[in-house]
């Protein structure tokens, strides 16, 4: 519904911006605001950048801080798509302390878009069995320093196998000897986020059979908590901890890169730059549909690391 909508004047690139509320602390310490909401319900933000400046972002939704409920149902319909075939990533990008995990896992009392997006997938399907058959299973991963890592794996062998991406026949990429978790109903569904909390990265993939005329098909959905975005000069990182930033500055860079490329829509779309993008590249581009949420902060003192934030995002919308 309002997902085609915009689809149709747009390309697959969806970008909505969320705004922590202030902690605690930072209200209790008096500090102040730089984010300006007036214009949220047109997808406006505006941030003080200092005296009477302001630099106002457009966005295909900003949530202010109070927002719940409207998150999920706005990336509903892309989540939908995914039984309709089409291979979906969603990720939540943004300094550290800025509402990606809040985002994507959510507190048990408020459940984010992980878990949300199971439990729909899980009523569509339902409400869909006369005409089709869905199987659903879940693989639970993290990229660290450039290497996969299966948060599924029980086994220590399993464990520290070397992962690598691979290409099918049909051009579509996957990694053997994953953990591959079937999940028959919600409740399969949380022992298996359990399994993997801390995760970064979970894939959904389904498997789809039309029994009216016995087609096969397979999409997947990515959903990923990316690492903090904030710039490697304000960590004063050394040895193990400055390879480890620096490769996620690599993965984020090359993210942007990719969807940039996209957006723009480049000859070359450099996939094969990191981990990150080589093992989402199925769900980047092509007809598939990607939903990033910038997530920010509003308080003055996060103000570069927000801009920062906010030019990534506007850059690939
Ligand atoms: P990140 O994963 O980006 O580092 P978190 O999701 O851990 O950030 O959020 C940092 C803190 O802010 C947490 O205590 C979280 O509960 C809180 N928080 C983030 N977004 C919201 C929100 N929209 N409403 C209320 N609290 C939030
Ligand atoms: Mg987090």
């Amino acid at each position: 519904q309002l997902y085609n909508q915009i689809q149709e004047t747009k390309g697959n690139i969806r970008v909505f911006c969320r705004c922590r509320p202030l902690s605690r602390e930072e209200s209790s310490n008096g500090c102040a605001t730089v984010v300006d909401f007036d214009a949220a319900k047109d997808g406006d933000l505006g941030v003080l950048t200092g005296g009477s400046n302001k630099r106002t972002f457009k966005f295909d939704r900003v949530y202010t801080p109070k927002v719940v409920v409207d998150v999920f149902a706005d990336a509903s319909p892309l989540v939908v798509s995914v039984l309709d075939g089409y291979n979906v990533c969603i990720f939540a990008y943004g300094q550290t302390g800025t509402g990606k995990t809040f985002t994507m896992e959510g507190p048990e009392h408020n459940r984010g878009v992980n878990y949300r997006t199971l439990e729909q997938l899980f009523s569509v399907a339902r409400e869909r069995s006369d005409a089709f058959t869905y199987n659903l299973s879940v693989s639970v991963l993290e990229v660290y320093n450039e290497q996969i890592r299966d948060l599924l794996a029980t086994s220590p062998a399993s464990k520290n196998n070397r992962l690598e991406i691979k290409q099918t026949s049909e051009g579509s990429h996957h990694v053997p000897g994953i953990v591959e978790a079937k999940v028959d109903n919600i409740n399969d569904v949380w022992s298996v986020l359990q399994a993997g909390s801390n995760a970064s990265i979970l894939c959904i993939m389904v498997k789809t059979k039309n029994l009216m005329n016995g087609e096969c098909t397979k999409s997947k959905l990515w959903l990923v908590d990316l690492a903090g975005s904030e710039r490697l000069a304000k960590t004063d990182a050394q040895g193990e901890r400055l390879k480890e930033a620096q490769n996620i500055n690599k993965s984020l860079s090359a993210l942007g890169d990719v969807i940039y490329a996209l957006a723009t829509k480049s000859s070359h779309i450099p996939y094969r730059n990191s981990k990150l993008t080589h093992l989402l590249q199925d769900s980047l581009g092509g007809d598939s549909k990607t939903l990033m949420f910038v997530q920010i902060s509003p308080s003055e003192h996060d103000l570069s690391e927000t801009l920062s934030s906010l030019n990534f995002a506007t850059r690939v919308r």
